[in-house]
């Protein structure tokens, strides 16, 4: 049976929203309509929460071991639907096939490694200060977490949340973006064929006129303990906002600007093929995507003619669905006008085109593969996210000067360097100002490692050792009149 479903997500039912209202999805490849999908009301996230409350009274007293099971039941299942799955993230994310695959793979070692990670919870033996005690502390689920999610990553970001959560012991609320909602319905349905209790995972997709109201909803919630975000600085800070009025605990994953710094000693194939993936992968479309390329004058010609050389040879602008086209749409309108917006910005403030700078012959939402050189301070790309296709790249002279340079943003994702100087890759590594540091490698996000910006880009950790903590509670317990 397909994956595809259109409908809420709510205590393990399949339904319509509660007014039977809809939006559209559509493939951002070429505008054709794939599906409508129920518009949930407050009425309907109401629900999903009760449900969710319900769901946590038995899931949590489950064992790690059954709770593994489960996990490990959702990643077999990811895997095994690792097609179908890459198919719709494809058609309504716009990102090539083989990228919507392994994200899939992605989710899966999500639910792979906080499956075996919930064994480890650990708590404490605290030595005891008078003879007639014995304190110890104990980690508890924190209880229903809601989760919102970004377009660029549809089950990425949906799982690193949920995979923990589920892990920790907590039930959760999804509300996935209103672009990409038909990949988080389709991993709804894989827990549903996963058998998971009812409620226990519930997802409530709305439109972005409703969007705002349900974000106050679910803040505001008392039945909801804990709000996890990935998406904007922007909406990041409504939802602080309002989460402070409920003295609700919050996770930010929130955006980027990140640096990627090439040192005269780089060595050339290796830096251009990591500058190509940090900038490229979803079309520049992620939060840890080098936003600000900063090149040393020894190795600045040289360089910026392989990096040209290496996006002529291996960018290929088109339909994901097709083998070949790793350059998909943008996702929307919003984000195309904005990456037009910020590339005119930089050219008229003297930005020198050396390749695209336009769309394409397609056109549509698609934009040509751009490279930008003469870019300075003074343009807004040097401080807002481009989140599109665009290298803007800058040129620095000693080491002292492009920490600065880099760290002169109130952003603190991700940021990379390459060099062949051992002393310097552990001196700029502690002195960059981001939460992920990649030195010689641009593809660094991966289960086993905590992920989380600094500053502006959030706060909270997911992945790795300390993506659980987010989901629990330390409750600190003493024992007294023990007589010893
Ligand atoms: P966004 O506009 O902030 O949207 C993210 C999610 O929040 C979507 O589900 C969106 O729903 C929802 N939302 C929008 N307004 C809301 C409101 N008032 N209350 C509650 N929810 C609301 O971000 P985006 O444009 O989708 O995603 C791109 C951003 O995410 C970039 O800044 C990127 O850097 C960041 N990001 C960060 C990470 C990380 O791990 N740090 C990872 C991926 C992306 P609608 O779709 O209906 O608007």
């Amino acid at each position: 049976m397909s994956l595809t479903r259109t409908e809420l997500f709510v205590d393990g039912h399949w339904r319509k929203s509660s007014d039977g209202s809809t939006f559209e999805v559509v493939n951002p490849a070429n505008g054709a309509r794939l599906q409508a999908v129920s518009d949930a009301t407050a009425e309907d996230v109401r629900d999903a929460c009760q449900a969710a409350a319900s769901a946590f009274a038995a899931y949590r007293k489950t064992t790690v071991k059954e709770r593994t099971a489960i996990l490990h039941k959702i990643r077999d299942l990811l895997l095994e639907s690792k097609k179908e799955i890459g198919e719709i993230l494809c058609l309504e994310n716009g990102k090539p096939l083989a990228e919507a695959e392994g994200e899939v793979g992605f989710a899966a070692s999500f639910f792979d490694w906080f499956g075996a990670e919930c064994r480890r919870a650990y708590g404490q033996h605290i030595p005891p200060p008078a003879g007639d005690r014995q304190l110890v502390t104990v980690k508890q689920p924190c209880g229903v977490a809601a989760i919102i999610t970004p377009w660029n990553f549809p089950i990425g970001m949906l799982a690193r949340k949920t995979a923990a959560a589920l892990a920790a012991g907590c039930s959760v609320v999804i509300k996935p973006a209103e672009d990409t909602p038909l990949t988080a319905l389709a991993f709804a349905a894989v827990c549903e064929r996963a058998g998971l209790p009812r409620g226990l995972v519930n997802v409530v997709p709305c439109s972005r006129g409703r969007v705002a109201e349900l974000g106050r909803l679910l803040c505001a919630e008392p039945l909801v303990r804990l709000l996890s975000f990935t998406g904007s600085t922007a909406v990041g800070r409504l939802l602080y906002r309002d989460c402070a009025d409920a003295v609700k605990r919050i996770h930010l994953e929130l955006g980027g600007n990140a640096p990627f710094v090439v040192f005269d000693s780089a060595p050339l194939e290796l830096t251009v093929r990591g500058a190509l993936a940090a900038k490229f992968r979803n079309t520049g479309q992620t939060c840890v995507s080098t936003n600000r390329l900063f090149v040393q004058a020894g190795i600045y010609d040289r360089f910026v003619e392989a990096l040209a050389e290496g996006m002529k040879k291996t960018l290929q602008v088109g339909d994901g669905m097709v083998a070949g086209n790793n350059q998909g749409p943008l996702i929307n309108k919003r984000q195309l006008e904005k990456v037009q917006a910020l590339v005119a910005d930089a050219m008229a403030h003297g930005a020198q085109v050396v390749m695209g700078g336009r769309q394409p012959p397609q056109g549509g939402l698609f934009y040509e593969p751009t490279l930008l050189t003469s870019v300075s301070r003074q343009m807004r790309l040097y401080t807002e996210e481009i989140f599109g296709p665009v290298v803007a790249v800058y040129k620095f002279s000693t080491e002292e000067e492009v920490i600065q340079m880099a760290n002169d943003t109130n952003m603190g994702l991700a940021g990379y360097f390459y060099t062949s100087d051992y002393q310097q890759s552990w001196r700029v590594a502690m002195a960059l100002d981001y939460g992920l540091v990649g030195v010689n490698e641009a593809l660094i996000s991966t289960c086993e490692a905590p992920f989380g910006g600094f500053k502006h880009s959030g706060f909270g950790k997911e992945g790795g050792q300390q993506g659980l903590d987010d989901f629990m509670e330390t409750k600190y317990i003493c024992f007294g009149g023990l007589k010893l």
